[in-house]
């Protein structure tokens, strides 16, 4: 199918671009496309005014700022898997990377994109919650600056007003003796995940002093466990992860069934997939 007409404007600044969302009411911004076109096709969305922000310079970096990174919106998916200064101080950023679609998808794709889009099992919500980021969000009225544990509702669901655009994506840097582990299971590379599991364990004195389990594709948006982490700290993993870790990331799952994967196959899933990204979390640290 094609797109319902919709007027195009190419935004030149941040500042253009929220006029004209504020300005058509039911307007859409376009970022890389690679979701909201599938989705104008299906007119799952009919929006009157389409607002292209891939013009708008200076959107799309990374950059290092004292004890944190920016992350212009409009950063592709591919600049950050390959960035230097994500691989330095997020390798478990640069990883999941990896895992996100397929390389043309990554060419277009733009971290804001991902993150407003909010899909149930995409990575890069799920990174954002692992990472404690912030997201900056202008409108024409304000700016604000939220962080990723409050910015994510439900499916496809964001705190996210029409007239607001994500400008920065900012992350703290890890503490030392931090180590990370990914574990990911999709059908076909490329596609979204059936599960994925996302830690960082930070240590003192050889034990683990801050953890952090983020998941995707085991309930309405990408989650962190609460209850895991705080069982872990304290702890030593020599001899391996232990059961009441696992059951609470199990438990704090709400897997769908679908075409993919049943719900108790999912919940088994990211219980195997925690325990193997705890361990590789564990031995890097
Ligand atoms: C075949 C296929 C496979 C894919 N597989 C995966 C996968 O495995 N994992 C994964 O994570 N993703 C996957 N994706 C999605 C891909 O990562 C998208 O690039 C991403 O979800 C959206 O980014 P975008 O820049 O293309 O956003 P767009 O499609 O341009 O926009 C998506 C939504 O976000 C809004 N938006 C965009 N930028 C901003 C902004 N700065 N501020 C406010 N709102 C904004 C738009 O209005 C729209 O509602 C896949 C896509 C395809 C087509």
């Amino acid at each position: 199918m094609k797109p319902a007409a919709f007027e195009y404007i190419v935004a030149d600044s941040v500042e253009m671009a929220v006029a004209s969302l504020a300005q058509a009411g039911d307007a859409k911004i376009i970022a890389g496309g690679q979701s909201l076109v599938p989705m104008l096709n299906f007119r799952l969305l009919r929006p009157s005014v389409l607002v292209d922000i891939n013009r708008i310079p200076d959107l799309a970096y990374v950059r290092e700022d004292g004890g944190v990174i920016r992350i212009g919106a409009l950063t592709r998916h591919h600049r950050l898997e390959t960035s230097p200064v994500i691989a330095r101080h997020f390798p478990v950023l640069t990883e999941a990377m990896a895992h996100v679609a397929h390389l043309a998808i990554r060419n277009r794709g733009t971290i804001g994109g991902s993150l407003s889009h909010a899909d149930p099992a995409a990575e890069l919500p799920m990174m954002a919650l692992l990472l404690d980021a912030e997201l900056r969000i202008v409108s024409s009225a304000a700016t604000r600056t939220v962080a990723a544990r409050d910015f994510f509702r439900d499916a496809l669901s964001v705190d996210l007003a029409e007239d607001e655009i994500v400008t920065e994506i900012v992350l703290p840097k890890l503490p030392p003796n931090t180590g990370w582990g990914f574990e990911e299971v999709a059908r076909r590379s490329g596609d979204f995940a059936l599960a994925a599991v996302a830690v960082t364990l930070a240590l003192s004195d050889g034990r683990i002093a801050q953890a952090r389990i983020a998941m995707t594709g085991v309930a309405p948006t990408a989650r962190r466990v609460a209850e895991a982490e705080r069982l872990l700290i304290g702890q030593r993993l020599d001899d391996g992860v232990g059961s009441d870790v696992i059951e609470a990331v199990r438990a704090a799952a709400e897997p769908p069934t679908d075409l993919h994967a049943s719900s108790d196959y999912r919940r088994h899933l990211v219980g195997v997939l925690a325990a193997r990204a705890l361990a590789a979390a564990w031995s890097r640290a």
